[in-house]
């Protein structure tokens, strides 16, 4: 009922910047919405309570992103259903006691899982213990577009679509529209409420004041031709005739601490910001007048609520490649994957194309959904009143819970 403190588990894994992102927005968005009624814990679970591999898998991520082909190969090699169910089964036999210690120690009312491989082993474990219908199991998809097929399991309570593309994919998969819902991808509630202003922002994070700025990212891992880029609008932005800068630089590493590194030692004719793994992202963003990224789902999102033109230089094979059409589709940016180009065309949109700068950022605006965090917890939380009575048994059983078989 309502008269307990109910407790949460978000199962995450610090693969990339994303995942964490989302984990973290839907635990401040619980705090906001409902107060002492939640307890929240976010917790690589995995990383936690198991051994290898499942505690290698940001270690093996790192290392495949950066060979792109074996990435391509894990993907989809790892795609067809009994391919991943019988390596699934496999794990999970092994490991379903630690990730059962992992159920007792915080013992969740509600499991939230945001990551891809972090729906079976849980389900499964839920199953053995006949705790299915006294836990509230949802998926948030963290994924704007093309997503892995592990995200879908036909045992959720709810799986949260962020676009209507991946609802579709779900649906395919044999969730049911009762099962499916589409609010959009969780956003920091510190991102999504913050009332800004550019003019103060700018004097805040001692930028230029007057001059169109860019800012230059690749998620939490700074990666992509962040560089080569960077270089290229250190020329693109300079106008040479005038001997004047047309536009300002900002350029987020993230983790990247050889790019930062790298990007210090250059001798710029523009104004230029050369930052590392910020926490203030709602203000470099706010402060900026278009973006060039990655297609990063988390930085895709937090674009479209600051109403920034995107330029797409890369994705990550596989979970990215359908962010670039959702963006570009919708006229909220484009996808180039020469530094050249990419450089004279914020250029272009600092100079005479201001206007198709203009439109771009009004149809981010009309992508942005800057409420799904609240929606997300708003429908969680009706799902779980629906299981009070339920849960009121699970009060009743609290010495058992989850007790080893
Ligand atoms: N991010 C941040 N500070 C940084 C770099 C990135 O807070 O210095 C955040 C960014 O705002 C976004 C997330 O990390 O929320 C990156 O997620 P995305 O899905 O774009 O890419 P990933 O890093 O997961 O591949």
């Amino acid at each position: 009922g309502a008269d307990r403190t109910k407790n949460v588990l978000i199962l995450m894994s610090d693969t990339g910047g994303g995942h964490r992102a989302s984990a973290e927005a839907i635990r401040d968005a619980f705090r906001l919405e409902f107060g002492d009624e939640y307890r929240v814990f976010v917790k690589d679970l995995f990383m936690e309570h198991a051994g290898w591999p499942l505690n290698d898998m940001e270690r093996s991520y790192k290392f495949m992103v950066k060979h792109v082909q074996l990435w391509k190969v894990a993907f989809h090699g790892t795609s067809p259903r009994w391919v991943h169910n019988f390596y699934l089964a496999a794990i999970a036999a092994f490991y379903a006691k630690k990730v059962e210690a992992g159920l007792k120690k915080y013992k969740p009312d509600i499991i939230i899982s945001v990551h891809p491989l972090m729906q079976h082993i849980p389900l499964w474990v839920l199953k053995w213990q006949n705790l299915q219908k006294r836990v509230v199991f949802v998926t948030v998809i963290t994924d704007l577009n093309t997503c892995h097929p592990t995200w879908f399991q036909t045992g959720v309570n709810r799986c949260y679509c962020p676009s209507e593309e991946v609802a579709k994919r779900a649906s395919v998969d044999g969730l049911k529209p009762s099962q499916i819902r589409v609010f959009g991808l969780p956003i920091r509630p510190s991102f999504c409420r913050a009332v800004l202003v550019k003019e103060d922002l700018r004097k805040e994070l001692e930028m230029d004041p007057k001059l169109p700025a860019v800012l230059l990212m690749g998620g939490g891992e700074g990666m992509g031709p962040v560089k080569k880029t960077a270089k290229a609008l250190g020329e693109s932005l300079f106008e040479k005739e005038l001997g004047k800068p047309i536009g300002q630089l900002v350029v987020i590493c993230g983790r990247n601490q050889t790019l930062s590194a790298t990007l210090q030692t250059i001798q710029w004719k523009i104004p230029v910001k050369i930052k590392g793994f910020v926490t203030q992202m709602e203000k470099w963003m706010g402060a900026c007048d278009c973006i060039i990224t990655k297609a990063g789902p988390g930085t895709i999102a937090e674009a479209l609520i600051r109403g920034l033109p995107i330029i797409l230089n890369d994705f990550i094979p596989g979970q990215e490649v359908g962010n670039v059409p959702y963006v570009v589709n919708n006229g909220a940016g484009v996808f180039s994957k020469s530094s050249k180009q990419t450089a004279s065309l914020v250029a272009q949109w600092f100079g005479p194309e201001s206007e198709e700068r203009k439109k771009m950022s009004q149809n981010a605006l009309k992508l942005a959904q800057p409420d799904a965090v609240f929606d997300i917890v708003k429908d969680i939380h009706e799902l779980a009143q629906q299981e009070g009575p339920l849960s009121q048994i699970s009060d009743s059983l609290t010495s058992s819970f989850l007790q080893p078989i």
